[in-house]
């Protein structure tokens, strides 16, 4: 079922290199969770659990976090309503257009 392996890889956002964790059985404080940000040691903590195109999904949202902490809009990121909408509009435009091969093209 996992065609990606996430664990371990970096990925830098906005200058920070963030390191993603798949960890079974992810908990945030008290709550099972599927993804998590760790803003202050630079980690992404996903859900082991769930499959390849969820994990991604997940990632995207994380990255949503991410780039709001990074940019001050802590009102906002504190709004997973928000989140939930725009990381997982941007998970389908990303995969649907298959924009990061025409990104890359050179
Ligand atoms: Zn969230």
């Amino acid at each position: 079922m996992l065609t990606i392996n996430l664990d371990g890889k970096v990925i830098n956002i906005m200058g920070i290199n963030f390191k993603i964790l798949v960890i079974n059985k992810l908990f945030d404080e008290n709550n099972k969770v599927l993804g998590f940000s760790d803003y202050a040691n630079s980690l992404i903590k996903l859900e082991d659990n769930q499959d390849d195109q969820n994990k991604l999904q997940t990632l995207v949202h994380e990255i949503t976090h991410i780039i709001l902490w990074n940019t001050g809009y802590d009102d906002l990121n504190a709004n997973e309503q928000l989140i939930v909408a725009f990381g997982n509009v941007l998970y389908q435009v990303l995969k649907d257009n298959d924009l990061i091969e025409i990104i890359n093209h050179k």
